[in-house]
């Protein structure tokens, strides 16, 4: 019988010294020195220094050298859809062309509004065990797995492996920490941020929507209105502005018009 899957947020591995190896990549920028004699130990202290220097000012090119491996399961084909969105990124996720969902009960994730009402667990779970049954019957039929799963809905559990550098691990954060991202992607992005931040913590030392780490909500009217609780929060909206009167140096002078 179809029931409940659990999330789980595993990090397989990582580039080994992440915070070294952007530490040399950055350095690199800067210095003429030999390849060797770069690449020695590099203080905690300076790591940090440099790693700062880069976040404050977004020159974050420096910290793609090293990757993050990821195993996520118990999210629906929902949030995976969502996670998968994020291009910058390798993914390896379970097939359901070539997996037998049959064998094992289907596993699938409810969302929480749905809790709140005995009834709407009711509808909900009745749903799951309508398409495990409606699956494993097309099954039995000969339908292939890769078609049978067609009855399958946006709840079915799925598991992926993703990978990511760190600064599109950064910007995957600033998006889906954020309270306008949806509840199942964000408490996976929780996990995920820990992770992150225990074995890298220079690195991912000022991640999160960017109310948190820039004090600006973008959003507009979508706006969470968390940026009031943040000291010198501000709600921005992205706007032309326009050079001080007499000041607009020539070759601008076409975007002035
Ligand atoms: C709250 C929220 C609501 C959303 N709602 C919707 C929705 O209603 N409909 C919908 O379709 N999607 C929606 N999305 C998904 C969103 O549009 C993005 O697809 C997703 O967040 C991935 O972001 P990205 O493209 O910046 O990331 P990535 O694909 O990882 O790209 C990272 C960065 O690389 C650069 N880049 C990557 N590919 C290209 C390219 N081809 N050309 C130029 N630059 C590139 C861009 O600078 C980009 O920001 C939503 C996302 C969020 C967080």
């Amino acid at each position: 019988m179809a029931k409940e899957a659990q999330l789980g947020v595993y990090l397989v591995d990582s580039t080994a010294s992440p915070e070294q190896v952007v530490a040399v990549a950055i350095r690199r920028c800067y210095s003429n020195r030999p390849a060797l004699e770069l690449m020695e130990k590099i203080s905690e202290q300076k790591r940090a220094e440099l790693i700062r220097m880069v976040s404050a000012s977004g020159h974050t090119s420096t910290t793609e050298h090293a990757a993050f491996v990821f195993a996520v399961e118990g999210i629906s084909r929902a949030a995976s859809h969502q996670l998968v969105r994020h291009r910058i990124a390798s993914y390896s996720q379970e097939s359901q062309r070539y997996v037998d969902l049959s064998k094992e009960p289907l596993l699938y994730i409810t969302p929480p509004k749905v809790r709140r009402s005995a009834e709407a667990v009711e509808v909900f779970k009745g749903q799951m065990e309508a398409a495990e049954a409606a699956y494993k019957d097309l099954l039995v039929r000969g339908v292939e797995p890769e078609d049978a799963r067609y009855v399958l809905p946006n709840a079915t559990e799925t598991k992926i492996v993703v990978t990511m550098n760190s600064r599109a691990w950064g910007e995957f954060l600033q998006k889906r920490l954020c309270r306008r991202a949806q509840w199942e992607i964000r408490g996976m992005s929780m996990g995920i941020a820990h992770l992150l931040k225990s074995r890298a913590p220079k690195i991912f030392e000022n991640v999160g929507p960017t109310c948190l780490t820039e004090g600006i909500c973008w959003e507009g009217k979508m706006s969470c209105g968390l940026w009031q609780a943040v000291d010198g929060g501000e709600l921005r909206v992205r706007q032309k502005h326009h050079f001080k009167q007499g000041k607009t140096p020539a070759e601008y002078s076409f975007l002035e018009e």
